[in-house]
Formats: structure tokens, C-alpha cells, sequence
């Protein structure tokens, strides 16, 4: 029944069906139950003309339409009805989809209108009003609390306005009787005080009153999140019990000679932690796939190289990909350094590693010479291949996509371990629904030693106070970063910019007194690393760069980040470029400057960065300025397209309805038992009519 195509439903007719599906994507009588109202409106009350206020606010007003009038205007015309009461008159305009609108008026009729009351000129006007005859409005199904539908133009100025989608929807409640299937088992039910299927779709579209709204609110939201949450934890669960990992079972002479002589430092409680899960997944004889999460400087590359010690002791081999070059040259002279009494082999794969290298790893990968390969998405190459892949590293993961995790999953005939690693703070309870499939780990210590980063906002009037700021500590040894914004690496702007901004420094910073070093997307590879390198080795003072150094990039001695048109800038890109420094034990020092011209969006930005260094509390402001959308990205906005809850504000629901996720089937994995039918059958049905995503590989 629910499935039946809406154009079979009164009412509705072949035209308005076109424009529900393409507009809507309402294809069903099922889609249409799940339009839910994006808000509900007080209509219990009435106004009379006399009393509108110029506040812009809703208003709902009886009257009769007295006349009707196409006006003139600087392009097209509007159309305009004088609407009168026993108090005063007012205009109804319309700017678009007149004809339909005038010939479906009728004058000297009592209407019932709603709207948003502008003051211009004098008068009083409802544009583009909702409309309904008096007599119908009497005779409708309805409350209180009115329920307002997503809409698009399109469909308004086709006539289906929110009183239209309504109608609809009574007469949906009418042919089905208002009955619908439950969907969540008795036991759910009775525990957590649901309404019934029935009763809270009833309530979402006709609500009886706040308190029953309320509930029915939260009983679609729950029951949302629940089997997204579900399908995650059942597709971990699955893979868990069907993909064999290689077991790895011993830590060997690797790991416990580097672990007992020849760790630089001691690792915090978290990285221990963290290391003993990763162990733990990788000695059982399921496939890891883990999520390690850690603020920008918390160490997570010590663990990914621990990891892949413990890979190699087991005769496999390892790779860690990073999304730059400069940051896989870093990763691979790093551990090249840590690594050189071990008797391992590590080799770095990039863009510009040139035939001969390349002929050589490939040979060497191929015959199992080499135990741990870095390096860019060079690795992902069909050339690329090895012997026997154990572990697959990918460090901030959020730069790459989801095919190139599962790209990285078919180096191997079955599946190495996967562990992708992030300081791009993603608020927990998105994280739980993004990567709810994957198992989480979280560094949240840093070091010890590390003083909190002081981070001030200035104008550039005030630049020759940070300049001066900036002389006195390169005084004291220390280095800086300038970063310039280059949203597009091909926009002329923004490279104009960073070059104006150099000349400046330059002159600022005069040879030979000061070094300075530029790096920019523009230079060829071998120029940036020459640049770079200059400055990891302390040769230059100051690096004037792009934001191609926003990740990864490790140089403790430098303790001033200066943020040039910082406006410009993402909160978590801030946060990244803000963790280049307070990297070493001295006081280090964020600069955000800005121009007078502040957003409110962009004034929040630099307050919470001015407040704060906590990653985490950083992503929420995040998601409340972005939305959950935009922060993941594309490729993985589908995951979000939630049709009630919101990850935002539905924090609690989500974490309880993962609480129960787990809970149903922990006790019943394969939701076979008969308390569990309902929800087994609902699942399937989900899956079957693709409202439930599927989108990890
Ligand atoms: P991120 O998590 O941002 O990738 P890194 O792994 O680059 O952080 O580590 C940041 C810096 O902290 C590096 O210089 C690293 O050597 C150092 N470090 C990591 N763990 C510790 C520790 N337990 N004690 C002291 N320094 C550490
Ligand atoms: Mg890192």
C-alpha cells in the first residue's frame, strides 16, 4: 500500500505527481509520510487589518478579495488584490505565477490568508499569501500547531502551496486509514515510552498539541537514527565475522627493541592506550579497520610507525600514505631517523620520485624486500605492488576520499589492515555517524611539556606591532610562519597576494639579517622541498607560504604562526595551521589578521580561536556554523541527509539510539529472534527502498 505511486492518490493527478517527484523526490505514498514539516505555525489566531503590526511577523486574516489589479513594474508586472475586512483594507501580491493565481481567485468570497505582513508605502501586504475559502478552512483537519512543509518555488508557483501539500497529506491519512505498520519492536517501545508508529505520524502531521508533537518528534527521530546506526554497527559486526584479517600474532624483535631502546620519548598514557587497541585488533582474526583520531600534535605518527613495526615483525609489509608530498618526505625522513638501528627497510613513492627509483621499489615491493612504504596517492598506482600488504596506514584521512580507502583495501588479495588517522577534530556524534562502521580511537593527551598556544586576533593597521612581535622572537632563536590564504592555487588574487605579501616581508626583514623562505603550489616539487628543508634545518627564519603546509608539517623550533586574511579561512583550517607551532617546549604565538570587514560568521571564528585550543569544542562550532554537510564534504553529505533528525541538535537522541543499536544486537546479532522481527523486517525494508544509505565501500 505504501508503496503505491502517488499518482494514484486523490487529488494528486499526473502533473502535480511529476512535480512532487521532481521537486520533492516524492514518489510514494511511504516518501510522502516522511515529508516531514520543516516548522509548525500558531493558527488558532486570528487578525484583524487594524491591528497588523509593521514587525514583519505571521499573520492570519479573514477577508474578502474587493479587487484585483496587474501593476507595471520595472520588469514584468505584479499582480495585486485589495483584501478588506470590517476593520481596513490591505494588498495581496504576487510577483510570480500570476495567471494561476488570477484565474483561481474568486472576489467578493470569504478567504482565510496567511503570511508575512510587510509595511511599504502606507499599506499593508501579504505577498505571495497562503489562501484558503473560509468554508473549507472551517471543515479541515487541523490544530493548533500548523505544519509547514519544504517547499520550492517551482511548486509554488504552480499552485501546490503548503495548504495543498496538506490537503494532500489528509487525504493520504484518509485512504490509508491513518494506519501504519510499527516499525520498531514492543520492547523499544515499552522501554523508552514511544508513541506507536501510528500515533506519532499522525502527530507529526496533525499535531493534537505541543506535548503529543513533541513525542511524535522524537519517537521519528529515534527511530531514524536507529537504523542508521544499525546498518553501521551490523556492517562492522558482518565484517568483522566474514573478513579474515591476517592475524598478527607476535610483537617481535622490531617492535620491543625499538619500544625498550630506542623510543625518543616516552609516549603518553593515550598513545598507549591507543597502541594496545590497535594490537588487540590486529592479533584477532578480524580485519582492522580503525579510525584514530588525535589533535593536530597530539603523535599519532609514532603509533602508525609502532603499528607497522608490529606488521613487519609479522612478515608483512606496511604503508603509510599522506596527502602531500611535503608531508610523505617528512613522514619518511622521520622515521628513517627513529628507525636506523633496526634492521627494516623504508622507501619513499611519490609524484616526482623519478624511473629509476620507481623501477626499484616497484622491484623491491614485489619481491618482499622492502617492509614500509611512504608516500602520496602514488601508491595507489596499479604498478604499485606488493608482496604480501599487512597494514595500510592513510594520515588525514579527510583529505583523500572514501574510493581511495577502498582502492588501498584491493593492493592485496584479501584485505590488509586499515588505519586512518585525522587531527581534522570532527565532532564526536557526526564521527559517529560518518564512520560509524569503523571502530575509533582517540588520542585526546597531548605531550607533556607543551604550553598552550596564545593565540590573538590583530587589524592590519596594527601590523607594525606584529612585526615588531615577530623580530623580537627570531631575537630569541625562534622561527615564524606566514601563511597567506590561496583558496584556488590557480586564482591570480590570491597569488597576487601571497607575492605582495613576501615583498613586503622581504622588505621588512632585510638580507642578510633575515632568511626567508616561500613556499607555494605554484613552485615545482624539488623548489618546495629545497625551500622547506631550508627551513626544517633552521637555515631561514621565516617561511612565507600557502596553506600547502597546513598539514602535517613538523618543526618544533618554530613558536609564531601569523594567519594573513584570516576572515578568510575555515575554523578547522585554523586549527591545523595554528598546530604547525607550540610544537616544541617554548611559549608559542598564533596572529589571526584581518582587514575591518568582518562577517558575523567570520567574527565567531575568531573569537572561538582567540578562546580556545581544544580541537573538539573547535568542531562543534564548526558544525553549528556549517552545517554537518559541508564539513564532511561531498562525497559524504548523502550519509547526512537526514529527513528529521539533526545531528546537531539530536546529539542525544543519536548517542541513545546507538546505545540501543548496540543493545538489540548485542543480544541478538542476527536479529533473528522473534522480538526482533519487526525490526529485522523494517530493516530490510529500508535497505530494499534505499532510504538507508550505503555508502562506505
Ligand atoms: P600529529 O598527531 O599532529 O601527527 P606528530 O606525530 O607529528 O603529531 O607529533 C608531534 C610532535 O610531538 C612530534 O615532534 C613528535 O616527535 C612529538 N611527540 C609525539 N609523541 C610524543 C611524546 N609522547 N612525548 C614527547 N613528544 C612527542
Ligand atoms: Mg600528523
Amino acid at each position: 500500500m505504501l508503496q503505491t505511486p502517488i499518482d494514484y492518490l486523490k487529488g494528486v493527478g499526473p502533473n502535480r505527481a511529476d512535480l512532487l517527484r521532481k521537486e520533492l523526490g516524492i514518489h510514494t505514498y511511504q516518501d510522502l509520510i516522511n515529508l516531514f514539516p520543516n516548522r509548525y505555525l500558531d493558527r488558532t489566531k486570528y487578525y484583524k487589518i487594524n491591528q497588523l503590526q509593521r514587525n514583519n511577523a505571521e499573520v492570519q486574516i479573514i477577508g474578502e478579495i474587493v479587487n484585483l489589479k496587474e501593476v507595471a513594474q520595472k520588469r514584468g508586472k505584479r499582480l495585486v488584490a485589495t483584501f478588506k475586512d470590517d476593520t481596513g483594507t490591505m494588498d495581496l501580491v504576487w510577483f510570480r505565477g500570476q495567471k494561476w493565481v488570477r484565474e483561481s481567485l474568486k472576489l467578493n468570497k470569504p478567504y482565510v490568508v496567511f503570511g508575512k505582513a510587510n509595511w511599504f508605502n502606507g499599506v499593508f501586504s501579504l505577498p505571495h499569501p497562503d489562501m484558503e475559502f473560509l468554508e473549507e478552512h472551517e471543515k479541515n483537519l487541523r490544530s493548533a500547531m500548523q505544519p509547514i512543509y519544504p517547499s520550492t518555488e517551482k511548486l509554488a508557483n504552480k499552485g501546490i502551496t503548503n495548504r495543498v501539500i496538506n490537503k494532500i497529506m489528509q487525504q493520504l491519512f484518509i485512504e490509508t486509514k491513518g494506519r501504519f505498520e510499527e516499525s520498531l519492536s514492543n520492547e523499544l517501545i515499552s522501554e523508552l515510552k514511544l508513541l506507536s508508529k501510528s500515533e506519532a505520524v499522525f502527530n507529526i502531521h496533525f499535531p493534537k498539541n505541543q506535548e503529543l508533537l513533541a513525542r511524535a518528534q522524537f519517537r521519528l527521530k529515534f527511530e531514524e537514527l536507529f537504523y542508521i546506526q544499525l546498518q553501521l554497527i551490523l556492517k562492522n559486526l558482518i565484517h568483522k565475522s566474514k573478513i579474515k584479517g591476517f592475524p598478527f600474532e607476535h610483537v617481535g624483535d622490531n617492535f620491543n627493541t625499538f619500544y625498550n631502546e630506542h623510543l625518543p620519548f616516552q609516549l603518553t598514557n593515550a598513545q598507549k592506550r591507543v597502541l594496545k587497541e590497535i594490537r588487540q585488533d590486529l592479533g584477532s582474526n578480524a580485519q582492522m579497520n580503525r579510525l584514530l583520531q588525535g589533535d593536530v600534535g597530539s603523535g599519532k605518527t609514532i603509533v602508525a610507525f609502532m603499528s607497522m613495526l608490529i606488521a613487519v615483525d609479522n612478515g608483512f609489509q606496511a604503508c603509510l600514505m599522506a596527502p602531500t608530498e611535503i608531508l610523505s618526505v617528512q613522514h619518511h625522513n622521520g622515521l628513517l631517523e627513529i628507525s636506523n638501528n633496526l634492521n627494516i627497510r623504508i622507501k619513499l613513492l611519490t609524484g616526482s620520485s623519478n624511473t629509476s627509483e620507481r623501477r626499484e621499489i616497484h622491484k623491491l615491493l614485489e619481491n618482499g624486500e622492502l617492509d614500509i612504504l611512504i608516500g602520496t596517492h602514488a601508491l595507489l598506482e596499479d604498478k604499485v605492488k606488493f608482496k604480501n600488504l599487512g597494514l595500510a596506514i592513510i594520515d588525514e584521512q579527510h583529505r583523500f576520499g572514501v574510493e581511495q580507502r577502498s582502492k588501498l583495501w584491493h593492493k592485496n588479495t584479501s584485505p590488509p589492515h586499515i588505519l586512518v588517522m585525522t587531527a581534522t577534530p570532527i565532532p564526536r556524534t557526526l564521527a559517529m555517524s560518518v564512520y560509524g562502521d569503523l571502530d575509533i580511537s582517540v588520542i585526546d593527551e597531548l605531550p607533556p611539556g607543551r604550553q598552550a598556544i596564545k593565540t590573538v586576533h590583530r587589524f592590519d593597521k596594527n601590523r607594525l606591532n606584529v612585526f615588531r612581535f615577530i623580530r623580537d622572537e627570531i631575537e630569541k632563536g625562534r622561527q615564524v610562519y606566514i601563511v597567506y590564504p590561496l583558496i584556488q592555487e590557480s586564482e591570480k588574487m590570491d597569488y597576487k597576494d601571497l607575492m605582495d605579501g613576501y615583498e613586503s616581508v622581504v622588505r621588512d626583514f632585510p638580507m642578510p639579517k633575515y632568511q626567508i623562505s616561500i613556499v607555494h603550489g605554484k613552485m615545482k616539487p624539488a623548489d618546495k622541498d629545497y625551500e622547506m628543508q631550508r627551513f626544517i634545518k633552521g637555515e631561514t627564519n621565516i617561511m612565507v607560504a600557502t596553506t600547502v603546509i597546513e598539514v602535517g608539517v613538523n618543526v618544533p623550533n618554530a613558536s609564531v604562526m601569523v594567519i594573513e586574511s584570516a576572515e578568510r579561512f575555515g575554523l578547522s583550517q585554523l586549527h591545523q595551521l595554528r598546530g604547525r607551532v607550540g610544537r616544541g617546549a617554548e611559549q608559542s604565538y598564533c596572529i589571526l589578521m584581518t582587514s575591518h570587514k568582518l562577517s558575523n560568521d567570520s567574527k565567531v571564528r575568531l573569537e572561538t580561536m582567540t578562546r580556545t585550543n581544544d580541537g573538539f569544542e573547535i568542531a562543534e562550532v564548526d558544525l553549528r556554523l556549517r552545517g554537518p554537510g559541508d564539513i564532511m564534504g561531498t562525497q559524504q553529505s548523502g550519509v547526512l541527509n537526514l529527513k528529521i533528525a539533526d545531528l546537531l541538535k539530536d546529539k542525544d537522541i543519536l548517542q541513545s539510539a546507538r546505545y540501543y543499536a548496540k543493545k538489540v544486537l548485542s543480544n541478538d546479532p542476527t536479529l533473528k529472534s522473534q522480538e526482533n522481527k519487526t525490526i529485522l523486517y523494517t530493516y530490510h525494508q529500508l535497505s530494499k527502498y534505499k532510504n538507508i544509505w550505503n555508502y562506505i565501500s
